[in-house]
């Protein structure tokens, strides 16, 4: 597992492909803007799209920046891959990656899966096949994909359409990852009136449903608690994404958390069986410690997720185990340290 920097100095040398992906995840891990993450993930397509003949002339040749998509430093990165090393600039960047949210390691150790993930369907960087392998390989059970609904036009979010043919391509790529456990999902909009931006009857074939309110993030006090409630005690909702919508530093700049009445929502959260996320974005940090610790007292359970839009993101867990470690959340309350069975048997109970 690629997540534990200083221990795998004594792996075999990944071939190109593996080297620019893994140059990839930890350049996402370390918040890298994401034009100088694409170079490294569009070279290992380009280069695992090469067939074995082409490969062999073009490490004989080393004429690698002949292709559109490869420059002077993925070009370097492979040949030092072919000839068997680890890339210098691999080395480095596996030499420089520090721990994410130390204090937090032994509840990360704990947690068997991610409940908030998104892949290129929607806003995400990646593919599914690469978020949910980057899942496996961080020593995940589980993991699930919950791209953007409909009306989340900016974030491509999918049709009842696109997310049936999301449906059928986990399947299969279930099929391949066994035992790690691919889980059907989506982050539906929490609309004006609270309601869904999906199909209830497709909602309800879906694994995860993580509910976020994404517009309309002014509303009035009594207007933002009536959609919260209405959303949380929908039975098809199992975790409240990012509450708050509050963003804290980053390149969006900062925005204050809305207004509700956290009591009642919480209060609705405890009686319909829907999680509070521990969203573990830098920028997210949401919800803030006095409504973790609000949400703990009044008797939720969480679900400490990265909303991951790119695989070295899904390893930023660690920020949210921290936080939930800092205001005391023991880990039964967080639904990811369960089993994927014991998980969807929790999803089908909702509330007491
Ligand atoms: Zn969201
Ligand atoms: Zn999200």
């Amino acid at each position: 597992m690629f997540a534990d920097a200083p221990e795998t100095t004594g792996r075999p040398a990944p071939g190109p492909v593996a080297a620019l992906r893994e140059i990839g995840f930890w350049l996402e891990r370390g918040r890298e803007q994401t034009h100088r993450v694409k170079a490294y993930r569009r070279a290992a397509d380009i280069v695992a799209g090469l067939d074995d003949d082409e490969l062999r002339r073009r490490r004989e040749a080393r004429n690698w920046q002949e292709l559109a998509g490869i420059g002077p430093k993925t070009a370097a990165v492979i040949e030092e891959a072919c000839a068997g090393v680890v890339p210098r600039y691999l080395a480095e960047l596996r030499a420089a990656a520090r721990p994410i949210g130390a204090a937090g390691a032994q509840l990360r150790a704990r947690l068997r899966g991610d409940l908030h993930t998104h892949s290129d369907w929607s806003d995400g960087g990646s593919p599914i096949a690469e978020m949910m392998g980057c899942a496996a390989a961080l020593g995940h059970e589980y993991c699930a994909l919950t791209d953007h609904s409909p009306r989340l036009t900016v974030a491509n979010g999918l049709s009842a359409q696109r997310l049936r043919r999301q449906l059928d391509m986990i399947a299969e790529l279930n099929a391949e990852l066994a035992p790690f456990r691919v889980l059907t999902g989506i982050e539906v909009d929490i609309l004006a009136d609270g309601s869904l931006d999906q199909d209830a009857d497709l909602l309800a074939e879906l694994d995860i449903v993580v509910a976020s309110v994404h517009s309309r993030l002014r509303d009035d006090r009594d207007t933002m608690t009536r959609r919260m409630v209405y959303a949380v005690a929908n039975p098809h909702v199992d975790v409240l994404g990012h509450c708050t919508g509050r963003l804290v530093e980053g390149g969006r700049g900062t925005r204050p958390e809305s207004d509700f009445d956290a009591e009642i929502v919480f209060e609705a959260c405890r009686r319909y069986g829907t999680a509070v996320e521990i969203n573990s974005r830098p920028e997210r940090q949401d919800p803030p410690d006095r409504l973790i610790r609000l949400a703990l007292e009044m008797g939720c359970e969480f679900a400490v997720d990265t909303d991951a839009h790119a695989p070295g993101q899904l390893d930023w867990q660690g920020y949210g185990c921290a936080r939930a470690v800092a205001c005391e959340v023991p880990p039964d309350r967080i639904i990811n340290t369960r089993s994927a069975d014991e998980l969807l048997e929790w999803t089908r109970l909702g509330g007491d």
